[in-house]
Order: structure tokens, then sequence, then C-alpha cells
């Protein structure tokens, strides 16, 4: 297995700009996930790395050796699309053999090692049936089958699961975080699903119109969002956010908004611009009674344990608060709200990025 590495990487389509001066590492045995919208240039970024993609500019790394203009075949990486062409006229052994029959591997060693992949993926039962009448889920074991046998020093993964019904991509979310543990292979995974990043990977690169906007682990980013764009995109529902005029300096534990002054974690950097953003995820708001800040209570959507309240605040506002399910609210009713300071976020409105606070400092990524 082996340490990719992604350096400066540029990808321009004519006058379009698909990938940005891109970097980052892929550790040695990373299941490492590309996130983000459609169209932010996640399949690019992971063409490139396979070698069926030349970058305009930049390097790729993979075990340290420098692959940048080698072709996909001679990159020792397997890779697994969302659409998974298996050949319809073999069974489910030759499908998976067929990486190793094309390397003229001898027979003994081929059946080895498509039998060692068939336990693994648990797939044993099916080898000698067509691939044509196999349910999604069993094809895309296979699928996986001939990427394994091959033992290469990397997987790549593109939308793997997105064919898949829902029920279904939760099973396989978790065969395949267990196959990576088994494995230990490194693994780059693309997704733009965010449920399907935080339940697998190690690593998420949040890439957002050719950039990767936040690199670090799930919970970095999902507590310690680099951006307005990566505290949105993730989560749901998302954080709320709450715009209001003012200026921050450095050692400051309070904010001003809606005339009532909120705890933070203390701040770090100052911001000269005068419109800040608070941003606060729907479970760290509590209706109190004793707070000041005001809401009116909207709606509120039942999700068993917990329920998603809407409250419109005083300025305009609306935020989405995530309560236990057993406090009765009703439409119409005023009440407070109250934010937990240790996770609030703080933004600056105008460039988008995040101001360092002491949440910011515990981060050891990105
Ligand atoms: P999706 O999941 O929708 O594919 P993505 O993040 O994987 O999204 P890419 O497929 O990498 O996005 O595409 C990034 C941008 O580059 C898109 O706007 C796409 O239209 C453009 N693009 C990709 N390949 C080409 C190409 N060969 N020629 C021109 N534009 C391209």
């Amino acid at each position: 297995m082996a340490e990719i590495r992604v350096e400066n990487l540029h990808k321009s389509f004519a006058a379009f700009t698909a990938v940005r001066d891109s970097t980052f590492i892929v550790p040695d045995g990373d299941f490492f996930c590309l996130l983000g919208p459609s169209g932010c240039g996640k399949t690019t970024t992971l063409r490139m790395i396979a070698g069926l993609e030349l970058p305009t500019s930049g390097r790729i790394l993979l075990g340290g050796e420098d692959v940048t203009f080698k072709r996909a075949s001679q990159r020792d990486i397997a890779f697994v699309f969302q659409l998974f062409a298996l050949y319809p006229h073999m069974n489910v052994r030759t499908n998976i053999a067929y990486p190793l029959r094309s390397q003229a591997m001898l027979r003994d060693d081929v059946n080895r090692r498509v039998d060692e992949a068939a336990r693994i993926l648990r797939i044993t039962h099916l080898l000698d049936r067509s691939v044509s009448g196999l349910s999604s889920g069993d094809r895309q074991r296979v699928a996986l089958g001939r990427a394994i046998v091959r033992e290469p020093l990397a997987f790549l993964l593109d939308e793997p699961l997105g064919a898949l019904d829902a029920e279904f991509r939760d099973v396989m979310c978790g065969e395949l975080r267990a196959l990576h543990d088994r494995l230990k292979a490194t693994t780059v995974y693309v997704t733009h699903d965010q449920l399907e990043a935080m339940a697998m990977a190690d690593t998420i690169a949040l890439m957002n119109q050719g950039m990767v906007e936040q690199l670090g682990t799930p919970q970095d980013i999902y507590d310690r969002p680099a951006s307005l764009f990566v505290a949105d995109f993730i989560g749901s529902p998302p954080m709320n956010f709450l715009p209001f005029p003012g200026r921050v300096a450095p050692g400051d534990r309070t904010v001003r908004v809606n005339n009532v002054d909120i705890a933070l974690p203390e701040i770090r950097e100052g911001t000269e611009d005068a419109e800040l953003v608070l941003g606060v995820r729907p479970e760290h708001i509590e209706l109190s009674d004793d707070s000041s800040l005001r809401a009116e209570v909207i709606d509120a959507e039942y999700l068993g344990t917990t329920q998603i309240v809407t409250l419109s605040m005083t300025a305009g506002a609306s935020v989405k608060a995530r309560i236990p399910a057993s406090i009765h609210v009703q439409p119409g009713e005023h009440t407070g709200l109250s934010f937990q300071p240790g996770l609030l976020s703080l933004f600056d409105r105008a460039s988008g990025r995040a101001l360092r606070t002491a949440l910011h400092d515990e981060s050891t990524h990105g």
C-alpha cells in the first residue's frame, strides 16, 4: 500500500477550470473521501490520480514515485466506478479473474486470489453464476472483487454506491468500511453524499468550485467548519446562520446579536469587517424561558427521538433547533433560545471564512 501525494494540481478544459491548485496527502492506508456538490471537480481529481486525465499542471506521487505522466496501466491502482461495467457473457469467477488473466498470471494463483476475494466479499456461493441475474448489490461486490484481486497500491472509487437504493447503500457503506479495515488499503472515494463520507472516511477533502475548501477528519469538519460553505454543506439540517453587524477583537468572548450578548469560545483574531455571521448547529440550540433571545415557534417535524423545530426570531431570521421529541412545543408559542457557547462558530460574512477561536485551535488538520 502507499501514500498518494497531490501537489498544486490544476486542470482546465479550454477556458473552464475544473480543478485549481489542489494540494493534499492521502496517508498510507487512509480512507480518504473527496466530497462536494456536483461539478466541483471530484471526478476530475480522481481521474488525474488514476491516470485517465492529464493535469494541466501540478504533480501526483504514488508511494513516493512521480506518476504524473504515467498511463493508467502503468500505475498500480484499481478503479471502481458507479456504473459497474461487468462482462455480461462471463460468470462471476471469470469477471473477478479478468485483470489477472490479462496479466498472464498462472491459473492456480488466479484461482487462489479469486477465492480469497470472494470469501472477503461473501460471494463464494455466486462464483459460478452468470452476472446478468445478480442484484445490484452483488454486482457491486463483483466489481469490488475485480479491484481487490489485483492487490493494488491504492483503490479509487467513484460514487460506487450511487446506483443502489438508499437502504442498500447504508448496508454497503458498512461493508466497504469493514473491507477497508481488513485490507488497510489506501482508498480515495468520491461522493457528493455527506452521510456516506461522514460514515466511512478517515479524512475528508471537501471541494467547492475546483478547490479543496477544507481537509480534516469528519469530526473536524463538522465541529470546526473552515467556511460558511463547509458549515452549510455538512449537517442535516445544516448549521443556522445569524448575520449581524459588528466587529470582534482578539480576546473577545461575546458577540451582540439582536441586542443580546452571546458567549463564544475565546476569539483569537479580530476583524475589520462590520458584518459577521454566528453559526449554530440545530442540536446546539436549547429552548429556554430564561433567555432574552426571543423566537416564535413556526412548526415542528417529529422524528421519533428528536424533533426539528423551526423558529422565527425578532429580526426576521429563522432557525431550526433539534430538541428531544418529549419537549412539547406549539406553533405560535413564544420562547427563549440559548446556545451552547463552546460549540458556536463565527464567520466573516464578506469572505465566508471562519474566524479563529479557541474551538478552532483544537483542530489538528486543515
Ligand atoms: P459530478 O458528481 O457531477 O460528476 P464532480 O465534482 O465529480 O461532479 P467533475 O466531473 O470533476 O465534477 O467535473 C467538474 C467540472 O468540469 C464540471 O463542470 C464538468 O462539466 C467539467 N468537465 C469535466 N470533464 C470535462 C471535459 N472532458 N470537458 C469539459 N468539461 C469537463
